[in-house]
């Protein structure tokens, strides 16, 4: 697998099968909390960045190993999915295999091309982002490529409203100092309004955040954002549901896939991979680690493994310095249901 990962939990589709149509990271923003780590170089070119035929054929594989165990098919994962200039085709295609919906979170940056908003058409839930309500807060939030500007996002939002029949679910991810203040959320309100989005979500960031310093707001702030933002906003809960991967064909892969996209922390890969022990778990990451198969950072306390190709402002040192020369996606059998040794401590556990 290449293309698709998990099913994850999602707070908002259940269990999400990830499908990611282009590598690390291909993005036209870098925004401060990313949890995949900062965007270089930064893109605004629509191509296929994989082929169209085998994203769908790994879909349909997926699809069968995880039968009866998907609620939503998400496209997601290393980047910005509008960017792959086949996405249209994909999600038509996708939706001809099954009847489980379809969901493509993006950042929006590109909605004001009639091109990709057709191309969005077919989804049953499309999740854009809009962190700012000015120019000058979506650069500070965003960090757009040049050439992209919050007009442009605005236009973009409210075309596609117009245009789209399906779910239309805004995120709005607040970082303290940033976005949070009484101000910054009444413009992010007054676009909101001329949106007329059917949800809007307030995320914080949980994951580990591209800049060390990015902190999510207070409770109290976060509930006076849900009160500004219209009767449609809702606080995005932590708490996720936990499930099973371990039944996977090949659990460690689908750990690397997983993890490739979606950072964790012991504490929450313990959560997905019921059947293996803490220190299976641990020992097996450890040695992946000193293989340059998967990176790790440290943020607010916590040790998140990554990709071993994110990059972070400081990334923990230890991973980059046992990075090997292999792809993330080579594989590679190191299974942690045959380890025995515990290399990780278990307090991280709590932690997570
Ligand atoms: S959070 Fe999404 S939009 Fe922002 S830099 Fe990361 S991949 Fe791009």
């Amino acid at each position: 697998m290449g293309y698709v990962f998990g099913p994850v939990p999602s707070r908002r589709l259940g269990r999400s099968l990830g499908v990611d149509p282009v590598p690390l990271k291909t993005c036209n923003w870098s925004c401060v909390y990313c949890q995949l780590g900062r965007t270089r170089p930064l893109t605004n070119e629509r191509k296929d960045y994989a082929p169209p035929g085998d994203v769908v054929a790994e879909v349909r594989t997926a699809l069968e190993e995880h039968a009866g165990g998907v609620d939503w098919i998400t496209f997601a994962g290393s980047g910005e999915p509008t960017l792959h200039a086949s996405l249209g085709r994909m999600i038509r295609d996708v939706k001809g295999l099954t009847a489980i919906p379809v969901a493509v979170l993006t950042n929006g940056a590109l909605l004001d091309r009639p091109g990709v908003r057709r191309d969005l058409l077919a989804a049953d839930a499309v999740l854009p982002t809009l962190d700012a309500g000015s120019e000058e807060v979506y650069r500070r939030v965003n960090r757009p490529r040049g050439g992209l500007t919050f007009a442009g996002l605005v236009e973009g939002l409210v075309a596609f409203r117009r245009e789209y029949p399906g779910r239309l679910w805004i995120e709005v991810m607040l970082v303290q100092g940033l976005n949070d203040s009484k101000e910054s959320l009444a413009e992010i309100a007054a676009v909101l309004r001329r949106v007329g989005p059917d949800a809007v979500h307030v995320n914080t960031p949980v994951r580990p955040p591209a800049e060390r310093w990015v902190a999510p707001p207070d409770v109290e702030t976060v509930r006076l954002a849900v009160s500004m933002l219209g009767r449609t906003a809702r606080d995005l809960a932590p708490a996720e549901p936990a499930f099973d991967l371990s039944p996977s064909a090949d659990g460690t892969d689908a750990v690397l896939e997983l993890l490739a996209r979606h950072p964790m922390d012991l504490g929450e890969l313990g959560g997905v991979l019921p059947r293996w022990s803490v220190a299976q778990l641990g020992e097996a990451l450890e040695r992946l680690r000193a293989a340059g198969r998967v990176g790790t950072v440290t943020r607010g306390g916590r040790r998140f493994w990554t990709s071993p190709l994110a990059r972070y402002a400081d990334t923990d040192r230890a991973s980059r310095s046992h990075r090997g020369s292999r792809s993330a996606h080579a594989p590679q059998k190191v299974d942690p249901r045959t380890s025995t040794a515990a290399t990780e401590p278990a307090k991280r556990i709590k932690q997570g």
